[in-house]
């Protein structure tokens, strides 16, 4: 079975979806691996490193798509709403397709999808499992945008973290205020406080806290509880914006008093929640520092633009977008990995094994014989349930 790796075509993604050290692993397992040329460049990984394992080289975009049974990306069309559709008619049926879709972003475009006949996964529909964790691509990369968010607030801000004690005097710490405690947020604490910042983090899930606290983070505590504040899978869930107003209110204070806050508040197939208001902004000392890790779903930060670092009030807010892409080494290693587990648990004896007993497989699969055949993603858009549902 051959799997073929595309060069990502979003302007200015750097990841690569397979990366050299894998495919030994592939082809034992009886994977033959293709790869369009230049696909690995970017990230680190030449063309001459995947020949030494074993991978064929192929110029053409299009060859690659023609001659693969299984076609890897990191953006697939879907998450790449710029450029992706140009990769539809080199689609065909029957063969599968595994990246980031974006199944709970626009229907018309899952159903393009769809109608190329191609079986699609979503790795973002990977279920929350301990067998699953090792093909969990939403944590790898919300790793990668945790780390990496705390380096951009650390060339920006016009302070060092550390404290410091010194013949010309004493530095005070950094402030880092963290919101959203989850993959990202967690090891956006754990970078800061290894930069020496004094950090304090919140979450509406209670459960973080104790995360937070074994970081060395100060968990922030407010008088006000979510209702359900976490679904069946882990994640937060949308709360009314009476909720949400009374967070922003008791969020003022704190955010005033930090020179850097990051923010990764999302929850799954919504706007992100508004949680920093301008006039929060305006209270904050100048020379201050927004990142704002949730500017692609609409912002927590009422004047993020995505994919933009803007100036307002004197505070730089950094609206970022596809920050994984900017460490595509190990952001692609990662993923690499992530997909390998996946293929070696959907791929036996050189066959898809459709499993209708593996939820893995079932929950991930997205589109299939031309229809999205999703459960979760056709109730999310009130889609009528499919007869025989999932795979089989
Ligand atoms: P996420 O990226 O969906 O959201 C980031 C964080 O924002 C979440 O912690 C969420 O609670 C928080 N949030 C949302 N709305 C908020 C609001 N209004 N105010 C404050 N915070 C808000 O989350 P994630 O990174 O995917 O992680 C969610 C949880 O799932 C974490 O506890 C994580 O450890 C867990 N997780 C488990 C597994 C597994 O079991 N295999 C894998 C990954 C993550």
């Amino acid at each position: 079975m051959i799997i073929g790796v595309p060069k990502e075509s979003y302007p200015g993604e750097r990841r690569v979806a397979l990366v050299p050290v894998v495919v030994p692993n592939l082809l034992k397992a009886g994977f033959e691996v293709i790869l369009q040329a230049g696909a690995g460049s970017d990230a680190g990984f030449p063309d001459a490193l995947y020949l030494e394992k074993g991978v064929r080289i192929v110029p053409e975009r299009a060859a690659v798509f023609a001659q693969a049974e299984i076609v890897v990306q990191v953006l697939c069309y879907g998450s790449n709403d710029l450029t992706g559709k140009a990769d539809l008619p080199l689609m065909r049926r029957g063969q599968a397709l595994i990246g980031f879709l974006r199944p709970l972003g626009s229907v018309e475009v899952l159903q393009q999808i769809a109608q190329t006949g191609v079986t699609s996964f979503s790795v973002e529909l990977m279920p929350r499992t301990t067998r699953a964790q090792s093909m969990d691509a939403l944590s790898s990369m919300a790793t990668i945008c945790g780390y990496k968010a705390v380096l951009l607030a650390a060339v920006t801000l016009p302070k060092i973290f550390p404290m410091l004690t010194t013949a010309a005097g004493t530095i005070t710490p950094a402030r880092v205020f963290v919101i959203g405690a989850g993959v990202a947020g967690l090891q956006a604490i754990a970078t800061a406080r290894r930069l020496g910042a004094v950090v304090s983090a919140y979450d509406m899930r209670p459960a973080a806290k104790e995360q937070v606290q074994s970081l060395g983070g100060r968990f922030l505590e407010l008088p006000i509880a979510a209702k359900d504040a976490q679904d069946a899978r882990g994640y937060g869930t949308a709360q009314d914006e009476n909720f949400y107003a009374r967070q922003r209110e008791l969020l003022t204070q704190v955010v005033a008093e930090s020179d850097i806050v990051i923010t990764t508040a999302v929850v799954p197939g919504k706007k992100a929640p508004v949680l920093v208001t301008a006039a929060m902004v305006q209270k904050m000392a100048p020379g201050s520092v927004i990142i704002d890790l949730a500017a692609e779903r609409g912002g927590n930060c009422e004047l993020s633009r995505a994919g933009q670092s803007v100036v307002e009030h004197d505070v730089r807010i950094i609206g970022g977008i596809n920050l994984a892409s900017e460490v595509p080494y190990h952001a692609s290693q990662m993923y690499a990995r992530n997909l390998t587990a996946f293929l070696l648990n959907l791929v036996k004896d050189g066959k898809l094994r459709l499993d209708a007993n593996d939820e893995i497989v079932q929950e991930t699969l997205l589109t299939r014989n031309g229809e999205i055949v999703n459960a979760r993603v056709r109730e999310f858009f009130s889609l009528p349930e499919l007869v025989a549902q999932g795979a089989k």
